[in-house]
């Protein structure tokens, strides 16, 4: 064994061998689902304090002392604005920040995809490794 083999992590051949890989419009072609209504439900509702800001899905300005929901990113919008958009899909129309749902498949979509982005960010750092 040199040296040069001491970099390679015990599971390197699991993860070469996993040749499974997105196509990369996957995101267009499935559709995210709407957020677990449970999860919307226990959203917080906030009190705008700030002047000035606007709800970016109807574009128009929050009043002072009005009520939003914020959703886990920080990004508030209209409680009805938020609601109808989160019937519809699962991400924050700013950040794209996406909810949980309760759709079986794409929770299982969004795994895989976190699992896929790791293994290419370890094969990254591995490459760096050995040829840094
Ligand atoms: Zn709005
Ligand atoms: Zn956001």
């Amino acid at each position: 064994m040199s040296e040069f083999f001491q970099f390679v992590p015990d599971d390197i051949h699991a993860i070469i061998g996993e040749n499974f890989s997105f196509p990369a419009n996957a995101d267009s072609i499935i559709k995210a689902p709407p957020a677990s209504a449970s999860v919307v439900e226990n959203l917080p509702v906030i009190t705008i304090e700030e002047k000035g800001k606007e709800c970016i899905i109807c574009l128009k300005e929050f009043e002072v002392g009005s009520k939003g929901m914020q959703m886990p990113c920080k990004h508030t919008y209209h409680t009805e604005c938020i609601l109808h958009w989160l019937s519809k899909t699962n991400s924050c129309p700013l950040c794209r920040e996406e909810l949980p749902t309760d759709d079986q498949f794409y929770e299982e979509y969004r795994k895989m995809k976190k699992r896929e982005a790791q293994r290419k960010e370890m094969l990254k750092d591995l490459h760096n490794s050995m040829f840094t």
